[in-house]
């Protein structure tokens, strides 16, 4: 079958999440001209899932809000929070920008919460308020990226194909000139380009790739994200001969519950999860392994102390164990993000079954959830003496609002998840693919989290330094690609190679 050909372009984008949008509307605004493919039947990429908090310091909305902050205090928070193991260069060029990039969000319309720029609790807090999101979370960035795509777009600055999945990659002597792909329904496609951009997100929905990065014994993550982080662009570039890093990081989600009609996967915490932040709940419950075993305080306001402690937990699980009496006394267990769990909902999904059991006794309890029952029994017991003296020797819990007395008792199974992926791609300051002896690939860029977060994170979660880096160091990557336009995309030399991803 001969491949469909696209045409011939500056820059051939894959991926149209947040990383390849900005890329786009930079590059195509600059006066280039743009393909951006996606495999999904719509651009957004993780946007549509994600909380989309973006961070940036010097904001016209901080200053309107009396906020003094800057980039420097930005970069050094981001590096006190990463353990000081973030790409300091990568993460300064950045952080310095992203500023910016709010302020940009701001003029194309974004719809802020009101509670913005506000400081957040479910990853190691800022010191100073500077993060931002919208009244739709990531969709909100969505709304005004695919606005101003679209008028690129109507403008025929820049063509769109969607269900395309990108398999291979053109070259032309060392050089990588285009990319090869594949439609739903089979047909082959070839697109030219003086730039190939990687921006094709993670890889965490591959369980294959991601566990090859996770350290050990961090295999039975759950996955949190959506299903096109398969790591393609990752894969394809190391058959390119990209150097990847492998620095061995994992930190997990807390709070998500296993799918029982998805195994591996996470319930979409858009409809579900678990919340373990005290700042945001008063916890009631406590929080069991496999032994029986508290191994925490519950009310523990280190987000990342918690995190770290679950992940030397067998299998990463945590049990939630509670009662009828707290059921009816506190907020609800469950949220999501449209706020709609109100106890009513939470104690009848107490009896519903799809995600709590139900039992008459800890040992019943115990053994339909897959907990040691002596140990539980021995735990409950020890709770409710740390309850009625005020002090838990153990852990060192202070908030102790009610034992776990009377049936029915419930529990619900939450493990670690992984929700974006650490490890990525190597580039230089132009964001061009690094092979292994530490040379650009001619040809080749990436951005976004294809990258790896731990450029921007180190070993932790940093509040908005996944979205905000992918679309601050887009929208340069863009920008300089069209500044350095040569045209070559419309005028390929001939002794063309194409070098496919493995099935
Ligand atoms: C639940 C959740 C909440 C999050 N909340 C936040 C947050 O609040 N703040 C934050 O900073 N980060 C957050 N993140 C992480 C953040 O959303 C992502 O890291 C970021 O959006 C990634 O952007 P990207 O453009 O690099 O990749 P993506 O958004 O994943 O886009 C990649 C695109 O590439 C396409 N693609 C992949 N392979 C191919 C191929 N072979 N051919 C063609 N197309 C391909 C995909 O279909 C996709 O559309 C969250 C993530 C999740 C899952």
């Amino acid at each position: 079958m001969t491949a469909d050909e696209l045409g011939r372009f500056d820059a051939v984008i894959v991926g149209a999440g947040a990383g390849g949008l900005c890329v786009a509307i930079e590059a195509a605004a600059g006066g280039a001209r743009v393909l951006v493919l996606d495999k999904r039947p719509e651009i957004g990429g993780m946007l549509h899932v994600a909380n989309g908090e973006v961070s940036g310091a010097g904001t016209r909305r901080q200053a309107a809000h009396g906020i003094a902050d800057t980039p420097e205090e930005h970069f050094a928070d981001v590096m006190r929070l990463s353990h000081g193991k973030a790409d300091e260069r990568l993460a300064w060029r950045s952080v310095r920008a992203q500023g910016e990039t709010v302020d940009w969000l701001e003029s194309l319309g974004f719809d802020f919460d009101p509670a913005t720029p506000g400081l957040v609790h479910g990853h190691e807090v800022y010191s100073t308020p500077r993060t931002y999101w919208g009244v739709e979370l990531g969709r909100s960035v969505l709304a005004v990226l695919r606005r101003r795509l679209d008028e690129l777009v109507r403008a025929g600055a820049v063509t769109v194909a969607l269900g395309v999945r990108v398999d291979g990659a053109v070259l032309e002597g060392g050089r990588v000139a285009g990319v090869t792909g594949a439609r739903a329904d089979g047909g082959e496609v070839v697109a030219y380009g003086d730039a190939v951009v990687l921006a094709s997100g993670g890889y965490d929905a591959n369980l294959h790739l991601r566990n090859r990065f996770l350290p050990p014994g961090c295999e039975d993550a759950l996955i949190a994200c959506l299903d096109h982080a398969t790591g393609d662009g990752l894969t394809l570039a190391e058959e390119l001969g990209a150097d990847v890093s492998g620095d061995g990081h994992f930190i997990p989600v807390m709070g998500l519950i296993p799918d029982p009609g998805r195994p591996g996967f996470a319930v979409d915490y858009r409809e579900a999860f678990v919340e373990v932040a005290p700042a945001y709940r008063t916890p009631h419950e406590i929080w069991v392994n496999r032994d029986g075993e508290r191994f925490v305080a519950e009310d523990t306001t280190s987000p990342e102390h918690r995190e770290r402690r679950l992940l030397r937990q067998p299998g990463l699980a945590m049990h939630v164990v509670w009662d009828r009496a707290i059921a009816e006394a506190a907020e609800p267990l469950i949220r999501n993000g449209t706020g709609d769990w109100t106890r009513e909902r939470m104690l009848s999904e107490c009896e519903s079954g799809r995600w709590i059991v139900a039992a008459g006794s800890i040992e019943e309890l115990a053994g339909r959830l897959g907990v040691d029952p002596g140990g539980l029994a021995a735990t409950v017991r020890r709770y409710n003496e740390a309850v009625a003296a005020g002090h838990d020797p153990e852990h060192g819990r202070t908030v102790l609002p009610a034992p776990i007395a009377a049936p029915p008792f419930y529990g619900l199974t939450s493990v670690a998840a992984s929700l974006l992926s650490r490890d990525g791609l190597r580039v230089d300051g132009d964001l061009a693919v690094l092979d292994r002896a530490g040379a650009p690939i001619p040809g080749l860029y990436a951005v976004g989290e294809v990258l790896g977060n731990n450029v921007f994170a180190g070993d932790n979660y940093v509040g908005g330094m996944s979205v905000t880096p992918a679309m601050t160091l887009g929208r340069e990557l863009g920008r300089a690609l069209a500044a350095r336009r040569t045209g070559r995309g419309a005028a390929l030399a001939g002794g063309l190679t194409v070098r496919r991803l493995p099935e």
